[in-house]
């Protein structure tokens, strides 16, 4: 019977976890959706009173609770009615359900507090990446370097005090070679592979310049000519500036990956890459394929890598390392039992 009690009141006290853990969650989640719309335009985080995009009418305190304001008010304004984007509900709830599942994957008294809650500071720095990179295509500053110091405390803090940390798997050599094992490769591909795969075959403002070029210097043209095929030459050099490199990696995700790396270790770093370069081909095939049936620029447009990596060290933070070591496991385990070795 005694038994049966603890058990109950166990219970109790994980789904109270559960719940305090999402609260808290959608909490940090409505300050995550400040910081994706005012970090990349340059404006204060402190700045108060936030108000409608449309009125202008400041949101009283009661419509600003996170998740449940926007499904009272069915996404929509209370002064004017006007539409409210779903992202603020997306970013909320998505913080919320990610720090209830780091908490239900990490076991608060088997791991501790401290290294789930760690996860949680980390994640909350991902999601503001991932959105940041999607809309802009770029990542501030900033976020990275707050991911960086996470990072760093993460690892001195589990080298120092182990047994705080015990969450935690990753040792301090995991967490350096984890600093280096993608961002390098990234770094590489991003600005020595890509721009010179890029050049040689793959644009097609590339392809048209080249010809121009090439017509230009070979073609006996008259003056009028010649400069008709100059300006077609300028538009093409314009837009191949404009894009850049379309598929390639920019310093942000070099950045977040070194990040990555130092807070997961190398295995779950190398996995959350593998995730991403899976589902952002899925991804390219899709806008491709849309590409195709559209005139509209947007869809031909470079997207951001960013947000796969997110994904990716998401995931990977949860099972990355486990999802390695079973890998490193399959790879050696058909080995020659002792007994045949003598
Ligand atoms: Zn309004």
């Amino acid at each position: 019977m005694e038994h049966l009690t603890n058990a109950d009141g166990l219970l109790g006290y994980y789904i109270g976890i559960y719940i305090i853990t999402f609260l808290f969650g959608i909490t940090i989640g409505s300050f995550l959706n400040v910081c994706i719309y005012r970090l990349p335009a340059g404006e204060s985080l402190t700045k108060k009173n936030s108000h409608c995009m449309t009125c202008g009418a400041y949101i009283k305190w009661y419509d600003l609770i996170p998740v449940f304001s926007w499904l009272i008010l069915r996404g929509k304004c209370r002064a004017c009615g006007s539409k409210i984007s779903g992202r603020y509900i997306l970013v909320e709830s998505l913080t919320g359900i990610l720090f209830f599942l780091t908490f239900l994957r990490f076991d608060v008294i088997n791991d501790g507090l401290i290294y789930p809650a760690f996860i949680c500071i980390f994640i909350a720095g991902l999601i503001v990446i991932g959105f940041e990179d999607y809309d802009t295509q770029e990542m501030t500053i900033g976020v990275l370097l707050y991911l960086a110091i996470v990072a760093a405390l993460a690892r001195i803090g589990s080298t120092l005090l182990p047994s705080e940390f015990r969450g935690s798997n990753v040792s301090l050599t995991d967490g350096l070679i984890g600093m280096f094992s993608v961002s390098v490769p990234f770094l590489i591909f991003g600005f020595v592979l890509t721009p010179l795969i890029y050049s040689l075959a793959v644009s097609e403002d590339h392809k048209a310049a080249r010809k121009l070029r090439k017509r230009l210097k070979k073609e006996k043209l008259t003056e009028k000519e010649a400069e008709k095929l100059q300006k077609a030459l300028d538009t093409h050099i314009e837009a191949i500036k404009e894009t850049g490199p379309v598929y390639g990696f920019g310093m942000g995700d070099v950045i977040l990956m070194a990040a990555g790396g130092l807070m997961l270790g190398w295995k779950a770093t190398v996995v959350a890459a593998f995730i991403a370069v899976i589902f952002g081909a899925v991804y390219a095939v899709i806008l491709k394929a849309k590409a195709k049936h559209s005139d509209n620029e947007e869809n031909i447009k470079a997207f951001a890598f960013g947000p796969f990596l997110v994904i990716g060290l998401v995931l990977a933070s949860f099972f990355g390392t486990e999802l390695m070591d079973m890998y490193i496991e399959y790879l050696t385990v058909p080995q020659i039992p002792d007994y045949y070795l003598g």
